[in-house]
């Protein structure tokens, strides 16, 4: 709330999937708004991923329900710009080649259950009637029928515009030097007061907090993904989203060396995508041939027809991770004003647009459908 206790003044860092959320639900509650970035919209992690809203890969916890409120909230978004986030209502298919992780999985379908998912367990002969291609040894299958893949750089675009109609400044190209208490100085000395500013800058978040005074341990988490081409285009040669069981501990690892799981699925332009890696090398955006040889290879284990597809293009992007694997939300009480709001690690497609939901109830004085203290950022402050 603003001093004179009507709709604040927010300054947003960051264009990409959560401060565009973040904007556009702030201007929705009448916020004076301005959003900057020193790119393009989605021009940072946003444009990059597979653009996968998934419940299915998660365990219970605070991250789970977030997610689960977070696909809900895709009903809306669907129809947002006139369908900019291309939503392919798909499923997910976690599928187990592995007995290990296969054992796990009737545990874990429980729990998601209890958090309100719905899912249910596929042998292996019927996950090879949903999917003809996946013809490697298979245990089974969790299948999550609500799981979905959008086009997130086109729905950031679609939250900006709509966020800009609603009377929100957008300022592109325009670079964010410091944060101070509640207001931010460019590149060029310019300073831009507000009641609050939402530090929302993904992977680049760190030293913007840490110059503010706000501890913030967040580094790269660097990804690499391969786009395979399909003689003729074939949304249907997979028609789920299709996730390695052993992915699960990939994500919540927290190992510096490269790691791969397989995630592997059809475009909406009927070509697949292959990955994915995770290491902790910094922003290293060199592409490694070796890792892509390695992915191709791991996803052949269960669609052996992706061996012999030509290889189009393979490109990096850098997931904002926390040691803990949840998101930093909410305001840091070291320098009141400033809220965070970022950290989805490889998640932010599913977790950004409810966090700018929950963020501008908190600035507006509406309480959040979600208890935020799992998300302080003030669980990193010194002493904590
Ligand atoms: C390979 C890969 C696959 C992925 N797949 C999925 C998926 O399927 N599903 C999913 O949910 N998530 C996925 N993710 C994760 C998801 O893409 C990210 O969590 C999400 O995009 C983070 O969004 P963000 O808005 O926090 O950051 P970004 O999109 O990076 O936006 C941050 C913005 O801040 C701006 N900025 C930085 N510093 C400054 C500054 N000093 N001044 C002004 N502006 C600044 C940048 O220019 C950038 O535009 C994937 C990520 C990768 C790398």
């Amino acid at each position: 709330m603003s001093d004179s206790g009507g709709p604040p003044d927010v300054v947003v860092v960051g264009a990409g999937i959560v401060g565009c959320a973040t904007a556009w639900e702030l201007a929705r509650r009448g916020a004076s708004v301005t959003l900057v970035d020193r790119g393009e919209v989605s021009g940072g992690t946003t444009g990059l991923g597979e653009g996968n809203v998934l419940v299915s890969d998660k365990d219970s916890g605070p991250e789970l329900d977030l997610a689960v409120l977070g696909r809900a909230m895709y009903d809306e978004l669907e129809s947002l710009g006139d369908g900019a986030a291309r939503v392919r209502r798909k499923g997910a298919l976690i599928v187990h080649p592995d007995a290990e992780t296969w054992a796990l999985e009737p545990a874990r379908a429980e729990r998601l259950r209890a958090a309100g998912v719905e899912c249910e367990l596929v042998d292996g002969a019927d996950v090879r009637a949903l999917e003809p291609n996946l013809t490697g040894p298979l245990h089974g299958a969790l299948l999550v029928g609500g799981d979905l893949q959008c086009d997130p750089r086109g729905l950031a675009r679609a939250l900006a515009r709509e966020a800009q109609a609603l009377g929100a400044r957008v300022r592109t190209q325009t670079d964010v030097a410091r944060v101070q208490g509640n207001g931010i100085v460019l590149a060029g000395g310019e300073r831009i007061d507000a009641d609050a500013v939402v530090l929302a800058a993904g992977p680049w978040s760190r030293s913007l907090a840490e110059g503010a005074g706000v501890a913030l341990p967040l580094e790269p988490r660097k990804g690499q993904l391969t786009r395979l081409r399909l003689p003729q285009p074939d949304e249907t040669w997979l028609r789920h989203k299709v996730v390695d069981g052993s992915y699960l501990l990939s994500v919540t690892s927290a190992a510096t060396g490269v790691e791969v799981s397989t995630v592997v699925e059809t475009t909406a332009d009927g070509h697949l995508i292959v990955g994915s890696s995770r290491e902790r090398v910094g922003f290293d955006a060199s592409v490694d041939e070796a890792l892509v040889e390695r992915m191709v290879a791991r996803a052949a284990r269960i669609a052996p027809g992706v061996a012999a597809l030509k290889r189009d293009a393979t490109w990096v992007g850098f997931r904002p991770w926390l040691p803990d694997h949840l998101p930093a939300i909410g305001e840091a009480s070291a320098v009141p004003g400033l809220w965070l709001a970022t950290g989805h690690e490889g998640a932010g497609v599913v977790l950004g647009p409810i966090t700018g939901r929950l963020i501008a109830d908190a600035l507006t004085g509406t309480p959040p459908a979600l208890d935020l203290a799992p998300f302080s950022p003030d669980r990193f402050a010194d002493g904590a």
